[in-house]
């Protein structure tokens, strides 16, 4: 019932040239039951959608206000300006780089629903909280606080991104995900209802290579992928979308 999504985050990664990357998973064939989306830089962002075809092109952060003294920053209302569909929030470098608190994040999401943008919420636990057997009531704590009240599951997409497995080549066990996966499920479920909850799609993140990625999605309550490093080549993102429409 829940589409799948492959979302590739190209972090602060791309020039012009890269966007021929994204031209060729442009014109590849449209997958069945998987949308894809790729998240380039915010200077690209524009240029992207003009290649993108079916691909949907989201930010990568946003500022909770709409406009104003600012430097430096991208609000929602650009980046739909631009042409984006959905903004990545609360991504783990951005809570450890800048600071970035639920509250902040939860603001950030509304930011943007009111420019109509699908907020992608990440999520995720250090190394030391995995190994303090912490992990379920970090994961619960961030879902609470940083997802606002009335979502939906068009407004918004859970990412799961254990802090120790992006960019690591380290990744959890299925058993792991699985577990992290269902509790949040449940957790959606009982705070905004059996449809939207069930409605809601949940990503694992966190070095997904197309070697491990049928896997992965094999997994309860996986819907997809937040895809950092291996999206940033074409072959290797459509590894993985095709292993995710074939899941
Ligand atoms: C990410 O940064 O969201 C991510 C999952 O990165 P990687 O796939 O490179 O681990």
């Amino acid at each position: 019932m829940r589409r799948k999504l492959a979302a590739g985050n190209w972090k602060m990664n791309g020039l012009a040239a890269s966007l021929a990357e994204l031209e060729t998973l442009a014109q590849a064939p449209a997958p069945h039951q998987t949308d894809r989306m790729i998240c380039p830089p915010a200077t690209l962002l524009a240029r992207a959608v003009n290649v993108a075809g079916e691909i949907t092109i989201g930010g990568q952060d946003c500022h909770p206000q709409p406009s104003g003294a600012h430097t430096g920053d991208v609000s929602a209302a650009m980046l739909a300006d631009a042409g984006a569909t959905a903004v990545i929030v609360g991504h783990s470098e951005r809570r450890a780089d800048h600071h970035e608190t639920d509250a902040d994040i939860r603001a950030k999401a509304e930011a943007a629903w009111a420019a109509g943008l699908t907020a992608v919420i990440c999520l995720g636990e250090s190394l030391a909280q995995r190994e303090a057997e912490e992990t379920l009531s970090v994961i619960a704590a961030q879902l609470e606080a940083s997802t606002p009240d009335g979502a939906t599951g068009t407004n918004t997409v859970i990412a799961y991104e254990p802090i120790w497995a992006i960019g690591t080549g380290l990744v959890p066990s299925l058993d792991q995900i699985a577990e992290v996966h269902d509790a949040m499920r449940a957790q959606l479920v009982a705070r905004f209802g059996a449809t939207e909850g069930k409605a809601m799609r949940l990503l694992y993140g966190g070095s997904v290579k197309p070697d491990n990625a049928a896997d992965i999605f094999a997994t309860s309550n996986v819907d997809g992928a937040l895809v950092g490093g291996a999206s940033l080549k074409a072959a290797d993102f459509q590894a993985i979308i095709d292993a995710l429409d074939a899941a």
